[in-house]
């Protein structure tokens, strides 16, 4: 049974000002039923995940693909986990088009988590115009393969489908459209590691989720939580995305 997932990536905003937010969180949504966490900007991970204890897991939005060295700028998986962050998302389609990261650097961004003993949350993602052409499904494919190191397992990784058209734009995928690429990532996991191991890698839908989509969207085939970016910075907001996993 895969237990379910509302994952918050609050992207480069938030100074400390904003740490009431986790405050909020834990009062409302302290005792949820699913895995609530976190990412903000790294500048914010040792303070919230002192004040976030067990009940809100605290994660990185990037890490640096070795563990230490002459990276002017870049910060490891072994000291985001020194300073309380349990997730690193990599492969964001942000850090995909800003920085040019190419499926070989997730990857070897994601075994840098692994090594640190983290999990990777992996995001892949189609643009509009590899949707228009009918070129979802080979793109999807070809990002999980690449992306994606041998040894995946539900401990160490969780895979979340982000259309890259769908965030921050407030378009929202159709509930086929999810259903037919969280089937599709499903089969391709067990072609790869087995059935029983694919099983246990939780799948997330990112991409314009708001407490008022949320529900149609839990309901979906395969979908096992969310990657939610703008509706993450404010606990109300992210608070009903949860209550409305909770109650999937
Ligand atoms: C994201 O940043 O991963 C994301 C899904 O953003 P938003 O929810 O704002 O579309």
């Amino acid at each position: 049974m895969r237990r379910k997932m509302a994952a918050g990536n609050w992207k480069m905003n938030g100074t400390r000002a904003n740490l009431v937010e986790i405050d909020a969180l834990i009062r409302d949504h302290g005792a949820a039923k699913s895995e609530v966490l976190i990412c903000p900007p790294a500048t914010l991970i040792h303070a919230m995940s002192g004040r976030a204890d067990a009940r809100i897991a605290v994660g990185a939005q990037d890490c640096h693909m070795s563990a230490a060295g002459a990276h002017t700028g870049d910060v490891s998986a072994e000291m985001l986990a020194d300073v309380g962050a349990s997730h690193v998302i990599t492969g964001h389609s942000e850090r995909r088009a800003d920085h040019g990261e190419s499926d070989a650097d997730v990857a070897a961004k994601t075994a840098a988590v692994w090594a640190a003993g983290l999990v990777a949350i992996v995001c892949i993602g189609e643009t509009l115009a590899q949707r228009k052409s009918g070129d979802t499904l080979n793109v999807i494919g070809a990002q999980l393969a690449g992306s994606i190191p041998d040894g995946a397992t539900g401990a160490n990784t969780v895979i979340a489908y982000e259309p890259v058209w769908a965030i921050g734009t407030g378009e929202v995928a159709t509930v086929g459209q999810i259903a037919e690429v969280h089937d599709f990532i499903r089969a391709e996991l067990a072609a790869r590691f087995g059935a029983k191991a694919a099983d246990t890698l939780r799948l997330l839908y990112g991409g314009s989720v708001k407490p008022a989509n949320a529900a149609e969207i839990f309901a979906t085939s395969n979908v096992d939580g969310a990657l939610v970016g703008g509706a993450s910075l404010k606990a109300a907001d992210f608070g009903g995305i949860i209550a409305a996993l909770d109650a999937a």
